[in-house]
């Protein structure tokens, strides 16, 4: 497999291509078309010869758009390939404050969530850096073939994959995303199911994204029902990994908690929630549970309400998710099992 050469910062873009003793702004121009999500063929200032040569030894396009689902709400649903044919989704959304890209980060998941569809293979490989980053060029592109002058203004690493099994390449593509795509620490968050040494080393390697935690349920007890994780990490070290953050970051942890019917919406459980999370500022993230075949049974919305008020009238800052492109297999993993399934090639919208 050919190099992929969005996988680069400028400076090692210029380092790669030293051989080819380039000007310095001929290193400046590729970088910007790598951003754009352009292929060497249409690198129009390159010399034709340099555009060839590239192209004989690297690739520029981590990503491209398979599928393109659009939902009455707005929100998008892609399917990507890959380079090496692999699939991997992401998701656009519109909030009143501009474009959110949802990025996967793995393809395929170890973590195997009973909850989650993302895992129902396992893992099949880690995305690199460029690879990410090429996922939020594709919206871009997306977005400018249909004449929005818009772009995606925030990141959220809540697509297939933990991001925390994913260290190297996922931290080097929050720092390609600001570089290359104007997007900042303070437009990322970062959703993890808790894997509290890389909690730990984010705090320690000064990053200042949101830390978003999945906890889904109060008690080492019940997430052991539904997370395998939570044999190697322990809600108490899970919950001072997440201080250890804030204290490092200063910035608040959201905590993710996907309401399930007869399992984790209880006063008693909602009491043991708060207690929890008290100890710091942190804001927990309610998600109704999106079914997705497993024998875990989500929540109608007067169970929310309950559940949502009885936290508020323990003092805590808490909100529902809005639940965004249901008609379009909004939630991970859902959309590419369903092209895997039933895929014939005639619904694209882009
Ligand atoms: N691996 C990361 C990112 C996963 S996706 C993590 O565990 O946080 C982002 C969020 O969606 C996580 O909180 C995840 O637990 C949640 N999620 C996954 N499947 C879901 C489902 N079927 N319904 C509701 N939330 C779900």
């Amino acid at each position: 497999m050919k190099k992929l050469l969005i996988d680069h910062s400028e400076i090692e873009l210029a380092e790669e291509l030293r051989r080819y003793d380039l000007q310095k702004y001929r290193v400046g121009q590729i970088y910007k078309w790598l951003n754009d999500g352009v292929d060497f063929a249409e690198m129009t200032n390159l010399p034709k010869v340099l555009r060839e040569k590239l192209s004989e030894e690297y690739r520029a396009v981590g990503a491209t758009i398979v599928k393109s689902a659009r939902s009455k709400d707005g929100t998008v649903k892609f399917l990507f390939s890959l380079g090496d044919g692999n699939l991997i989704e992401g998701v656009l959304m519109k909030y009143k404050y501009g474009y959110t890209m949802c990025v996967s980060t793995q393809v395929g998941c170890r973590m195997g969530c009973a909850f989650c569809a993302s895992g129902i293979d396992g893992l099949l490989r880690n995305l690199s850096p460029g690879e990410m980053l090429s996922e939020v060029i594709c919206a871009n592109a997306y977005l400018r073939s249909f004449g929005s002058d818009e772009r995606v203004g925030n990141v959220v690493l809540m697509g297939s994959g933990e991001p925390l099994d994913n260290y190297e390449n996922v931290t080097k593509f929050i720092r390609l995303l600001s570089a290359g795509q104007g997007i900042g620490q303070r437009g990322v968050s970062l959703s993890t199911c808790g894997i509290v040494p890389n909690i730990r080393r984010l705090a320690d390697d000064g990053f200042s994204v949101t830390l978003c935690i999945s906890l889904h349920a109060p008690t080492d007890e019940k997430r052991l029902g539904i997370m395998p994780a939570a044999r190697a990490y322990k809600i108490g070290d899970i919950i001072s990994a997440a201080e250890y953050y804030f204290k490092k970051s200063g910035r608040r942890v959201v905590f993710e908690y996907a309401m399930m019917r007869d399992f984790n919406i209880s006063t008693a459980d909602a009491e043991t929630l708060r207690k929890l999370t008290r100890g710091f500022p942190s804001h927990i993230n309610l998600i109704p549970l999106n079914e997705t075949g497993s024998k875990l049974v989500g929540v109608n919305k007067k169970e929310a309400d309950v559940f949502l008020k009885k936290l508020i009238s323990l003092g805590a800052s808490v909100t529902i998710r809005r639940s965004l492109g249901d008609d379009i297999e909004g939630a991970c993993g859902q959309l590419k099992r369903k092209y895997a399934k039933d895929y014939n090639g005639g619904s694209n919208d882009g």
